[in-house]
């Protein structure tokens, strides 16, 4: 009896077990190499593999690293140590290690915000699959919304996005294969000097940057108000008030689209705040009505515009189109059009949590609010910067065009302004 006992817990539990890691064992994947390469604006790390296997990416901060997450794969990366680094060409130190059952990650520690430009598989001509990670040092605040888009994928997103592509651009990389972890003290002094020759976005400067756009002006003066006012005029100078408050504040700092009564236009609006690398994008305007009774402010953000024909892309000088840090000309379509939704669905998270802090900032004057209002305003189409148009109230309103020339009423509507850019800065940018 004791026997036969034995013989149901063997052939139930335990024969199954063996069974099943003797078929996976067959299956697994191979981590077969792993090397780095250094472009003059980004690093890319080159994982080859035995197949190509569901990949899922992780960003996370303390310290910053992505976290690379595939189905338990074995390392068969001859000469190369499962942790190391890239040092001193690249600074990037990895961990090769097999997790929970059935999960295997690599870690990426890069020590600085970076953010992920391609992710992408592609065939290797001696028959293993190339994981390929393209990344360069960014903001912090690019570091949290690519975390955030990230998170925030779906499964077909990140198939589509980690399509093959028909490219090889490795020859024009210095390539560097990972080595002990040992000498990487002598790395971070490489890690400063190294980033002292990159001349991309940002260097040095970790303000928090905010584009302050007064509406209208030159020829075009906006609304005309019910004696007369004229709407440019009271949008630059609440413009200008607004910047000199925030520039009070530490660790930020604004700028204007213009300071001088002259004519921008729209397009041009934003691509100001596109070059500076802007965090945020706050368009100033005074409304107009037909009825003389309309009164009140009102914030509008972009509506939803996932048309990747309608974009308004920032060109490069090779008459690119960039989208953040990407060049799209290179990409595939499919990925094209991803990249872009998720670029408008994290523009468009941000532009409502920065409306939702001034709305509510806002909720506390004596004014009429007219509350939020999603609309396809040209000067709100930066395809990265969060960006929101206040519309600060009627000037066709008698009242509402007295309120907008007493300095003392914009100083507050300013003040509340700037409290709203403030808090959003340190609640979402940390
Ligand atoms: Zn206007």
């Amino acid at each position: 009896m004791k026997k036969f006992f034995y013989f149901i817990v063997l052939f139930f539990f335990v024969f199954p077990f063996f069974y099943s890691l003797l078929c996976t064992a067959q299956t697994l994947n191979e981590i077969r190499n792993l090397r780095a390469g250094k472009h003059q604006n980004f690093y890319r790390v080159v994982l080859e593999t035995s197949m190509k296997v569901d990949t899922k990416i992780e960003l996370k901060t303390l310290p910053y690293r992505a976290i690379i997450q595939f189905p338990e794969s074995l390392w068969r990366a001859s000469n190369i140590p499962r942790k190391g680094n890239f040092y001193p060409n690249i600074p990037i130190i990895y961990s090769f290690k097999n997790d929970e059952i059935g999960k295997t990650n690599l870690t990426l520690n890069i020590e600085k915000p970076f953010s992920l430009d391609k992710v992408y598989w592609l065939s290797s001509p001696n028959g293993n699959k190339r994981l390929v990670i393209d990344l360069y040092f960014s903001s912090e605040t690019d570091f949290i919304v690519t975390k955030k888009s990230f998170e925030s994928f779906s499964k077909e997103e990140f198939e589509t996005v980690l399509g093959e592509r028909p490219i090889s651009e490795d020859k024009e990389l210095e390539l560097f294969i990972g080595q002990n972890k040992n000498n990487s003290k002598i790395s971070q002094q490489n890690i400063i000097s190294e980033d002292n020759n990159f001349n991309f976005d940002k260097a040095g400067n970790k303000n928090f940057l905010v584009v302050i756009d007064p509406g209208h002006g030159g020829k075009d003066p906006g609304a005309i108000g019910y004696s007369k006012t004229l709407e440019k005029d009271i949008n630059l100078i609440a413009s200008k008030i607004l910047q000199s408050k925030l520039n009070n504040v530490s660790g930020i700092k604004a700028y204007l689209t213009r300071s001088d009564d002259i004519y921008i236009n729209l397009h041009d609006r934003y691509k100001i705040a596109n070059q500076l690398k802007a965090d945020i994008f706050i368009s100033l305007h005074s409304d107009a009505s037909e009825s003389k009774s309309v009164r009140g402010y009102s914030i509008f953000s972009l509506n939803k515009d996932p048309d990747l024909e309608n974009a308004n892309f920032q060109k490069n000088n090779k008459n690119q189109n960039v989208l953040g840090n990407v060049i799209l000309d290179e990409e595939i379509i499919e990925t094209q059009n991803i990249l872009y939704k998720m670029y408008q669905r994290r523009k468009r998270n941000y532009s409502i949590k920065l409306k939702n802090l001034i709305l509510d900032e806002l909720s506390s004057l004596p004014s009429n609010s007219r509350g939020w209002h999603e609309k396809n305003f040209a000067v709100l189409k930066s395809p990265v910067i969060p960006s929101v148009l206040i519309e600060m109230g009627f000037i066709s309103n008698k009242e509402d065009e007295k309120n907008l020339n007493d300095r003392e009423f914009i100083s507050n509507l300013m003040q509340k302004i700037a409290v709203a850019v403030t808090k959003y800065k340190d609640v979402y940018m940390k």
